[in-house]
């Protein structure tokens, strides 16, 4: 028997928890990297129900998924945590095409981005014993994209 799971989860929480995992420095614009408090709400997709948000520095827009293997692919946010969740507890396309209620056409090249991400940052401990920057498990290969540097912190502050 097969639950209806997605259904059964909050979008709320679920979006909450990607921004967390695939942007923890912070949702930015990926055009000119600035700050997600410099963005207004600019509509929502059809089939996903993201917010896109234009940036009010370079006119672009973007959206949660932006920059990330998600992009382009028409998932609500709670089948992402839920095709995640899947593919790193190791379960096949097709359980996780059934379980989404999406075609393996659907979910077969997003498993294997997510396992093509995973492979370096494995070693000899299974993935999720391991601290692994996880937002890089999300990151769009084909972008080519770095993350920007942190500023250097002095340990201390003049007069602390
Ligand atoms: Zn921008």
């Amino acid at each position: 028997m097969d639950f209806p799971i997605t259904d059964l989860m909050s979008d709320k929480a679920s979006t909450e928890w990607i921004l967390e995992h695939f942007h923890p420095d912070g949702l930015r614009c990926p055009h000119c990297n600035a700050a997600w408090a410099d963005a207004s709400e600019f509509r929502r997709t059809r089939q996903s129900q993201l917010i896109v948000y234009r940036c009010k520095g370079c006119h672009g827009i973007y959206n949660l998924y932006s920059g990330t293997i998600f992009e382009a692919r028409h998932l609500p946010p709670p089948e992402v945590v839920l095709l995640v969740r899947g593919v790193l507890k190791g379960e096949s396309a097709a359980t996780l095409a059934r379980e989404l209620g999406r075609s393996k056409t659907t979910i077969t090249p997003l498993r294997h981005l997510i396992q093509a991400n995973a492979a370096p940052l494995q070693t000899d401990t299974p993935l999720n014993d391991q601290v692994v920057e996880a937002d890089e498990l999300f990151q769009n290969a084909g972008e080519k994209r770095r993350r920007p540097l942190r500023p250097a912190r002095p340990a201390a502050l003049p007069g602390e």
